[in-house]
């Protein structure tokens, strides 16, 4: 039987120093100029590839740790570093993890490689869910995808919006309904590769944080992909929505799993940015003197800190088991993936809100970090689940009771 340690193992503790070295000495000191300008940091992402820290050699070593932590300890070191370059870096992820989740095996090993290239010839990816009208709500989707027997092609049409790397990446991944009568249900997930016809950029999003990540809408016109760009297949998507129609229960289960094993991966930058905040706040308080002393020395301000460090404590501690409990697929009886998102998230607000309380004036201007560490920490309370539906999803869980 394994002994029980909460230390990290040599291997973990190499990621972290290796990672940390990247965060600390290319993406704190870019991270105020990408923020400003606010377009992709291709400059970053590049030198990121060159060293092995983009691309599919990381994710699947990250990946292969049978801990689950060694994602968790990277992400945290890359959002330390800068939010909005750690999501221009990961927002491929989200494309292969879509992959990952329905494709085939064979489309697993044909397309992931393809969202990430090679560190001459960087390609990214992106994941197409959200659209105007179906955010929290991705059961009313309208982007329809229709077969096309006699060319063995499907059709999408339908805008897509608030997208990570929406127009811009080489992958797309659109989640389109392809039976509207059956909801969430008659959904299906179709790779749109580099190239094809139909599929264009809308608007770029101007955003509060993470400016560094590019956000934009994805319009489909008669977009039409090859049979083999639906992920899973025809037959496993026929099967499906025949089992949906006689009311059989659908995999709606699995789905929910795959959602629960992704979210502590966010809950991590959150964490990330939060300890950044933590950190630079409780070395100014120490600095700073008013009244002839260092503001630390007041009560008022070293609980805060106190409390700073507790809640990043136990947000680590949530996401760290909810990625154990994927990577040993352990059931997530009670939203543990989603409570390590919740937490770190409203944690990450909470802790760079009090970091610009204690720096006071200089919180408030651009000239140091904390305010922008507060603009990046607010996503992480809307995105990939809002606050509410984590609770949503934790009261279900907890009561078996259909909270509304
Ligand atoms: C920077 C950024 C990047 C993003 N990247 C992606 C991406 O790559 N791919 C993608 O598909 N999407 C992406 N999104 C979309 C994101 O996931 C959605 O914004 C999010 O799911 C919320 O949807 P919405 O904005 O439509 O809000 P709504 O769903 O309209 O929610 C509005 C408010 O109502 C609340 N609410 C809604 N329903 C309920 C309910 N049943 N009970 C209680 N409260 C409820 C919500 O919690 C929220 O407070 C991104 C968004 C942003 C801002």
């Amino acid at each position: 039987m394994t002994e029980f340690s909460m230390e990290l193992n040599d291997d973990q503790k190499t990621l972290q120093e290796w990672v940390h070295g990247f965060a600390a000495n290319v993406m704190r000191p870019a991270a105020h100029e990408w923020d400003e300008r606010e377009e992709t940091p291709w400059p970053i992402i590049e030198e990121a590839a060159k060293i092995g820290i983009y691309g599919l050699d990381f994710m699947a070593n990250a990946f292969a740790d049978k801990t689950g932590l060694s994602m968790m300890i990277a992400l945290e070191e890359l959002a330390w570093g800068d939010a909005g370059i750690c999501m221009a870096l990961m927002g491929t992820t989200l494309g292969v993890a879509a992959i990952m989740a329905n494709g085939t095996p064979e489309q697993q090993m044909e397309w992931v490689p393809r969202c990430f290239g090679t560190p001459d010839d960087i390609k990214l990816a992106a994941f197409g869910v959200s659209e105007p009208d179906a955010g929290s709500d991705v059961s009313s989707l309208r982007t329809r995808a229709v077969y096309d027997e006699a060319t063995d092609e499907w059709v999408l049409n339908g805008t897509k919006t608030w997208i990570t790397n929406g127009g811009i990446a080489d992958v797309h991944v659109i989640v389109a309904s392809v039976a509207p009568e059956l909801g969430s249900r008659g959904q299906a997930s179709f790779i749109v590769p580099e190239g094809t016809k139909g599929i264009r950029m809308g608007q770029k999003f101007q955003k509060m944080g993470i400016r560094a990540s590019h956000t934009a809408e994805v319009i489909l016109e008669d977009c039409r992909v090859p049979g083999a760009c639906l992920l899973g297949g025809k037959d496993k998507l026929d099967e499906k929505l025949a089992r949906v129609r006689e009311g059989k229960k659908a995999s709606g289960q699995a789905a929910m799993a795959t959602f629960e094993a992704t979210r502590p991966a966010v809950g991590a930058q959150a964490l990330g940015i939060a300890r950044a905040a933590y950190e630079y706040s409780l070395e100014y308080a120490k600095e700073r003197k008013q009244f002839g002393k260092a503001i630390i020395e007041n009560q008022a301000i070293a609980f805060k800190l106190a409390d700073m460090k507790m809640h990043i404590d136990a947000a680590r501690l949530l996401v760290w088991r909810a990625s154990w409990m994927a990577a040993t697929r352990k059931p997530f009886l009670n939203g543990e993936g989603s409570m390590s998102k919740l937490y770190a998230g409203e944690t990450a607000v909470k802790v760079t809100e009090e970091a610009i309380q204690i720096l006071g004036g200089y919180g408030y201007v651009r000239d140091y970090p904390v305010e922008r560490w507060h603009r990046d920490s607010k996503i992480y309370t809307i995105f990939e689940g809002t606050s509410e539906i984590q609770r949503l999803v934790i009261s279900r869980a907890i009561s078996g009771i259909r909270i509304q």
